[in-house]
C-alpha cells in the first residue's frame, strides 16, 4: 500500500494520456459514474483542433469494487479486453470511447449457488486490489486502435477516502478532478474529507457538481428541492474555495438512458458517436 510518507512512490504519467481528470465523490450513490461517462462523452464532443477534429477521450472505471462502466456504456457481456504483445489491456469501444473497467476482467460464469458474478461484490485483499489498481492506471493501451495519444482520460474512482483514492493520488499525475455530492448532509459531511484527502496529496480540485439538486416537473419552472435545498452545497464551496460546476436536477431519462448503455448527453450532441461496437470509431 502506498505510504504518506517519506519513500513516496513517484507520481508518473499514464502511458499514452495526455491529460487526467478524475471524478470523485465522497459517497456511493451520488452520480458519480454517471456525470463521469456523462462528462467523458461531452468532452469527446468537443473540437480538438481548428480542422475540425474531436478531443479523443478514454474512460477508466477504477470502482473495482462496485464497477458500473459496463452497463452504463453498454458493454455488459461483451467479453474480456484482449492483450497486446507487451501484455497490456485493449480497452473496449461503446460510443467511439475506449473504455476499461475492472467489470471487463471478472469472470462472468455463474457461481454456484446460481448467481452470476455480475451481482456478486469484489471481496479481495488490500495486495490484490492494489495490483489491480496499477494494472488499471499503467498497463491498459490506450493508444489501440488509433495509434494516437488520448487527449483526455476520464476516471471514475470508488467513493470515500480509501486507499484507490489514495494511490490515485500519489501514483498518477492527474490534471483535475470533479467532486460530485447530492444536497443531503450526510453527503456533503463526506465530500468535505474528500476534498481535505485530495489538498493534502496534491490532486488538483477543478470544482464541484451538485447533483440530483431539485426536480422541475415537465412543462413547469419551479425548483423542487426533494433532497433540501442547496445551502450546505453552496455554503462548503464558497468555504472551501471550490468552483461550482454544475448543478444537476433529478432528471429519470438519466436514470433509463444509463441503465439502458447510451448515457444522456448523447441525446443531446450530434457529435458524438452513438455506435456500441468494439470497432475503432470515426476519431480515428
Ligand atoms: P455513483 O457512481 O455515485 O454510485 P451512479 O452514477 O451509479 O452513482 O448513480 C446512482 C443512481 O442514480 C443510478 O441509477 C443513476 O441512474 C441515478 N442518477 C444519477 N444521477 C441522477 C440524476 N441527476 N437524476 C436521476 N437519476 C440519477
Amino acid at each position: 500500500m502506498p505510504r504518506m510518507q517519506r519513500g513516496l512512490p513517484k507520481k508518473r504519467k499514464i502511458p499514452g494520456v495526455k491529460k487526467v481528470v478524475v471524478v470523485s465523490s465522497g459517497k456511493g450513490g451520488v452520480g458519480k459514474s454517471s456525470v463521469s461517462v456523462n462528462l467523458a462523452l461531452a468532452l469527446s464532443g468537443l473540437p480538438a483542433a481548428a480542422d475540425g477534429a474531436r478531443l479523443r477521450v478514454g474512460i477508466l472505471d477504477l470502482d473495482i469494487f462496485g464497477p458500473s462502466l459496463p452497463k452504463l456504456m453498454g458493454l455488459e457481456g461483451m467479453g474480456e479486453p484482449m492483450l497486446t504483445s507487451d501484455n497490456r489491456l485493449t480497452p473496449l469501444r461503446a460510443h467511439g470511447l475506449p473504455c476499461m473497467s475492472m467489470g471487463f476482467l471478472l469472470p462472468n460464469s455463474p457461481t454456484s449457488d446460481g448467481t452470476n458474478n455480475a451481482d456478486t461484490p469484489v471481496v479481495w485483499r488490500g495486495m490484490m486490489v492494489m495490483k489491480a489498481v496499477q494494472q488499471l492506471l499503467f498497463d491498459v493501451d490506450w493508444r489501440a486502435g488509433s495509434g494516437h495519444d488520448l487527449d483526455v482520460l476520464v476516471i471514475d474512482t470508488p467513493p470515500g477516502t480509501g486507499d484507490v483514492a489514495l494511490s490515485l493520488g500519489q501514483l498518477v499525475d492527474v490534471d483535475g478532478s470533479v467532486i460530485v455530492t447530492t444536497p443531503q448532509d450526510v453527503a456533503i459531511i463526506d465530500t468535505r474529507k474528500g476534498v481535505a484527502m485530495f489538498r493534502k496529496i496534491g490532486i488538483p480540485i477543478t470544482g464541484a457538481v451538485l447533483n440530483m439538486s431539485h426536480f422541475l416537473c415537465p412543462g413547469s419552472t419551479t425548483h423542487h428541492y426533494i433532497f433540501g435545498p442547496p445551502t450546505s452545497f453552496r455554503q462548503t464551496c464558497s468555504d472551501l474555495s471550490l468552483p461550482i460546476l454544475a448543478e444537476i436536477p433529478i432528471e429519470p431519462t438519466l436514470s433509463s438512458c444509463g441503465d439502458q448503455g447510451s448515457p444522456l448527453v448523447m441525446m443531446s450532441s450530434p457529435f458524438i458517436a452513438r455506435d456500441s461496437s468494439h470497432a475503432p470509431s470515426e476519431h480515428d
